[in-house]
């Protein structure tokens, strides 16, 4: 199918992942149209300071917003729109105003929503996702409000750090055994529980929510145990859904997001790599041979970034048709994942994939737990992630390691 030459690289999702790929577009050379149609009506944020230093001061957009750059300054925003289909024999993307938005190659960034519970809508009930939910969370956190946090992950343990200081009565429930136990391991997720509970928030694990009471907003929220407990806020942080509805009626693997190859191609059920369709993101399943060649979505901040400059210079050089594009997409491409945590004092810092480690493979490699350590995640007898409580520098020589 032939796309009129004037029609733009098309990116949805006007996020950070969105944002890098444009930049990145720019920066290896691409000099065309470049389009991005986003839902949010907010210019790109980061979103990590949303459950931490921001919600506990005034949160505003300027405090958390990207700053622009020269490079895309020419960039056509589409801001407030959802896109609804895609068709990628046509080339197009249709958005929920009707609008039919014809490209030559597309970028696909429409990350992650909050998973809600399936309860009744009742004020008082809270995700925390976009700078709008911070927004509307920061005015409830006043320290008399009791804040029930469902959800003992690390969105859930550092919203709970924050209200706490804050002066809020804080509970997380959780149906985890240990806070963030998936990605930490049982190590690291015995001792933020006691940091936590040292602070005065209480945990109760093994447990959910199963009805909400209030006529006008929340009053308390009942286990599935049975119990009963007062609170203004309920905070749902339960984890995420994909946003890849939109492509439903596409070729293109949706499972657990939208698979791509390495070089952030968007590939197809059949296993086919389109060249002209690119995945970047917390939405993106691809293979870091850093690790092996299993397609995985990685939740991090640095892989909007990573991903994102990988598929716009990979799709530069095929939008520059110079003969460059086989090795471009031949480049090894290995992103470190990376991520860190603030709740109350502990700064936990984190380098690899240690949720990949053996059962038996986590061991303390630095220092002491109950005070600054590091932590080394092993698959046999490779190095798969580390972990930093405090001890950022100490951390670095293992990064090395773990890059191999
Ligand atoms: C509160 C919070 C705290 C975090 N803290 C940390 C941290 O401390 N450390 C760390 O490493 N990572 C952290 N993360 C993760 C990190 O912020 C994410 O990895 C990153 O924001 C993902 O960026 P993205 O652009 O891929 O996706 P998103 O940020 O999800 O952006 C996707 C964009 O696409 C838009 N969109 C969705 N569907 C459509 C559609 N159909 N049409 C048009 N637009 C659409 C959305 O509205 C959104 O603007 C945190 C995330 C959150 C939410």
């Amino acid at each position: 199918m032939s796309t009129p030459a004037e029609a733009p690289v098309v990116i949805v999702g006007g996020a950070m992942g969105g944002l890098r790929a444009a930049e990145a577009l720019r920066r290896a050379g691409y000099t065309g149209g470049v389009k991005v149609v986003g839902q949010e009506l907010h210019a790109p944020y980061n979103r990590p300071p949303l459950s931490k230093d921001v919600l506990s001061t005034v949160v505003t957009h300027e405090a958390v917003a990207f700053p622009e750059r020269a490079a895309t300054a020419d960039v056509d925003w589409v801001r407030g729109v959802s896109a609804t289909d895609a068709d990628l024999e046509a080339r197009t993307v249709t958005t929920d105003d009707g609008e039919v938005h014809p490209w030559k190659a597309l970028v696909i960034a429409t990350g992650l929503r909050a998973r809600r519970l399936a309860l009744p809508e009742l004020p008082g009930r809270q995700a925390i996702r976009t700078l709008d939910d911070a927004i509307a969370l920061r005015a409830q956190l006043t320290d008399v409000a009791r804040i029930v946090v469902l959800g003992s992950g690390f969105l859930g343990c550092e919203v709970a750090a924050t209200a706490r200081k804050l002066g809020c009565d804080v509970t997380i429930v959780s149906p985890s055994d240990l806070p963030i136990v998936r990605p930490l391991g049982r190590l690291v997720a015995g001792e933020i529980q006691r940091r936590h509970e040292a602070k005065g928030v209480r945990f109760r694990l093994g447990r959910t929510v199963e009805h909400l009471d209030g006529e006008d907003r929340l009053t308390a929220v009942a286990l599935d145990d049975g119990e009963r407990i007062e609170a203004d806020v309920l905070v749902e942080a339960i984890g995420s859904d994909c946003n890849s509805e939109w492509l439903a009626g596409t070729p293109l693997d949706l499972t657990d997001g939208i698979r791509a190859d390495a070089a952030m191609r968007a590939v197809s059920t059949d296993g086919m790599a389109h060249d002209d369709v690119y995945v970047v993101g917390d939405i993106a399943r691809f293979p870091n041979l850093m690790f092996d060649d299993v397609p995985r979505r990685v939740e991090h901040w640095n892989i909007p970034t990573d991903t994102g400059k990988r598929a716009g210079a990979v799709l530069a050089s095929w939008l520059a048709n110079d003969g460059s594009f086989a090795d471009a997409v031949a480049q090894p491409f290995t992103p470190m994942p990376s991520f860190w945590s603030n709740q109350f004092e502990l700064a936990l810092q984190a380098y690899g994939l240690p949720s990949l480690a053996d059962e038996d493979g986590i061991r303390l490699l630095d220092g002491e737990l109950s005070g600054d350590a590091i932590v080394g995640y092993y698959r046999g007898d490779r190095l798969v992630g580390v972990v930093g409580l405090g001890m950022k520098a100490a951390l670095l020589p293992y990064r090395a390691t773990i890059a191999g």
